[in-house]
């Protein structure tokens, strides 16, 4: 049997498509600008490059190896590395996500002072679910200077906004990965609001 047609990778899969889904209807993500992945053994199973989110199917998945190595199906994304560089990691980690989500993206071009700890804490959620956030510095979505610099800094947090770009998450599987995803989101939503409201404090 293919990866691909594994019932657990089938379930998966189902799961992959209904975050997709929900995610491009709230606006969350538009067009083609996230992607998804989850661990398949010891493979990788990925969502397809320029796959629309509102309409995926599971035609819209490959199986790669944890060096990239296309094992099954059609091209991958091109952000696979930024996901692979999470599972070399951890092997707890079990699904990534990656989006370009508004006020993550917003949150991301603000200059930071501390880049291994970027989401000021006015509520607990994110920490609890997550740990800290840290930055990756800009570099063009897809190109090997930025999977360099995410090698280097992919110990000095659990989750990261790319500059100018937009979040990446780890979680247990693709549902908790969304999870955690919407929180880091709601977040920098609250961050980005509070900036102009010195009156708000952080949690003593
Ligand atoms: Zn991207």
């Amino acid at each position: 049997m293919t990866v691909l047609k594994q019932p657990e990778v089938q379930q998966q899969i189902k799961q992959a498509i209904f975050v997709a889904k929900a995610l491009f209807d709230r606006n969350k993500v538009s067009g083609s600008s996230a992607n998804f992945s989850f661990r398949a053994g010891d493979a990788v199973v990925i969502s397809a490059s320029g796959c629309s989110l509102g309409a995926m199917t599971e035609d819209n998945f490959t199986v790669i190896d944890l060096e990239g190595t296309v094992l099954e199906g059609p091209k991958p994304s091109k952000e696979a590395p930024l996901h692979l560089a999470f599972y070399r990691k951890d092997p707890k980690i079990g699904a990534v996500l990656h989006t370009h989500s508004f006020y993550s993206v917003l949150w991301s071009c603000l200059k930071h002072q501390n880049e291994a700890d970027v989401v000021p804490k006015y509520t607990p959620y994110l920490e609890m679910k997550l740990g800290r956030v840290g930055l990756i510095p800009y570099a063009p979505p897809g190109s090997a200077e930025l999977f360099k610099l995410a090698g280097e800094r992919i110990h000095t947090a659990a989750g990261f906004l790319l500059a100018h770009h937009g979040p990446v998450v780890p979680g247990r599987n693709i549902m908790d990965a969304f999870n955690i995803l919407e929180e880091l989101e709601e977040s920098c939503r609250i961050a980005w609001y509070c900036k102009d409201h010195p009156e708000i404090s952080l949690i003593p």
